[in-house]
């Protein structure tokens, strides 16, 4: 399994994703105290986007690494587990079994789900099926539900190391770092010397030990790590640009999702280390917002920006766990960031061309600097197309898009087409 399948270095391998790169190199040095941060840029991929924009590549190397794996181990395990059941059963959950990987090959979760539970219900403490309705669990959105699968898994089989990877991936981006540590530790004892295993595990005790020392307030839904008394009063300030602008967002969406969120405030060096982010990055979302806050007293105006860009991502991904374009994503933080709409029309024009939407669904990794700059400009200005519809309905589109929908098609229903979200980019 590559660590493009669920990792922190698929969201660090995108610099591109600079929304603000235009606007970095406007910065002049010194003037701004935390070198090339610029306000509200976004160095991580939304944990969101590994399910949904980016879940068909990311997603797809997943299950085909998952796949191949499962294959070697699957026939004997499955043989071994079906001994106990009639013949004509046996057969069955095979052939559920391989069409249930076979849709994942094909990207079909929802498929694979109903396939896997299917033959779950005929052989329920079949490691394998288990595994297989745990991948197809994740690429529906539902990390806990896949969490259990795959711990039950584990327990049946614990050689099955794809599950182990999978499981520990998942626990990590859960914010379960210690049972990721643990599940790759126990794995790391059947597979030594495993490069994969070690590697993230160095990374997740290096994450481990840093946090160790952290404190934590807590206000409503939202938890705010940070270390020692200097930052105390930085938490308590994220605290309220948090809460007031999470009641903001949500009017907009027409929803207020319930999960807790966590923010971690580090310094410039923890955070460069932890999240390898490229030094233009400002924040970080992962499934959780960390943002390096060197400094962020004496622009609060910054503070306030990144977080509120952060918690965008946060917000639309409880709401969406999957199936939301990147550039819809970034659109919509930008525009509740605060961005200039108008500016990035003008930046727009002035190219004299754009990158069709379409185009912009899933990762920007591919994209050149300049291609990127556009990019982030394009998502913000056919965001606010979708804005400026009154009592818009949010909720409904994300949902559908959670539900698998094509965007193209969700938005059909809203009256919208591509053409028209693109339309201000000709004008
Ligand atoms: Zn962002």
């Amino acid at each position: 399994m590559t660590d493009a399948a669920l990792g922190r270095k698929v969201q660090v391998s995108l610099p591109n994703r600079d929304r603000n790169s235009a606007r970095c190199q406007s910065v002049t040095p010194g003037s701004n105290p935390h070198g090339s941060r610029v306000l509200g840029k976004c160095a991580g991929i939304p944990w969101a986007e590994t399910r949904s924009s980016v879940a068909r590549g990311v997603q797809g190397a997943l299950v085909m690494s998952a796949r191949r794996s499962a294959a070697a181990v699957c026939l004997t395990l499955l043989t071994c587990t079906l001994v106990h059941i009639p013949l004509q059963a046996q057969s069955r959950v095979l052939e559920l079994n391989d069409a249930g990987w076979k849709a994942l090959d094909k990207g079909d979760a929802d498929r694979a789900a109903r396939l896997f539970a299917e033959a779950l219900s005929v052989q329920p403490n079949d490691p394998v099926l288990l595994f297989g309705a745990g991948v197809s669990l994740q690429g529906q959105g539902r990390p806990r539900d896949a969490m259990a699968r795959l711990k039950r898994s584990l327990e049946l089989d614990p050689k099955l190391k794809s599950a182990s990877v999978f499981l520990g991936r998942i626990a990590y981006h859960e914010g379960e770092v210690d049972l990721a540590i643990k599940t790759y530790e126990k794995a790391l004892t059947l597979a030594p010397g495993d490069r994969e295993l070690m590697s993230a595990l160095t990374e997740w005790r290096r994450e481990a030990e840093v946090h160790r020392t952290f404190e934590e307030r807590r206000y409503d839904r939202f938890r705010v790590q940070f270390e020692g008394r200097a930052e105390e009063s930085l938490a308590s300030q994220a605290t309220t640009v948090l809460n007031s602008a999470f009641w903001r967002i949500g009017q907009k969406l027409g929803a207020y999702p319930s999960d807790t969120i966590v923010t971690i405030l580090y310094t410039e060096k923890q955070f460069r280390d932890i999240t390898r982010a490229p030094e233009w990055s400002g924040g970080y979302y992962d499934g959780r917002i960390r943002l390096p806050v060197a400094g962020a007293n004496r622009d609060p105006n910054l503070f306030t920006e990144v977080l509120t860009h952060e918690l965008t991502h946060a917000m639309v991904s409880n709401l969406a766990p999957r199936g939301v374009p990147a550039w819809l994503h970034e659109g919509m933080a930008q525009y509740f960031d605060g961005s200039d709409v108008e500016a990035a029309r003008r930046r727009i024009r002035a190219l004299g061309g754009f990158v069709p939407l379409q185009h912009l669904e899933g990762s920007f990794s591919r994209l050149t600097a300049a291609q990127a700059h556009l990019a982030y400009d394009e998502a913000l200005v056919a965001s606010a197309v979708i804005f400026d519809r009154p009592d818009f309905g949010w909720t409904r589109l994300l949902t559908t898009l959670a539900d698998g929908q094509p965007f193209y098609r969700a938005i059909e229903s809203f009256g919208f087409t591509y053409a028209d979200l693109e339309a201000p980019f000709k004008r």
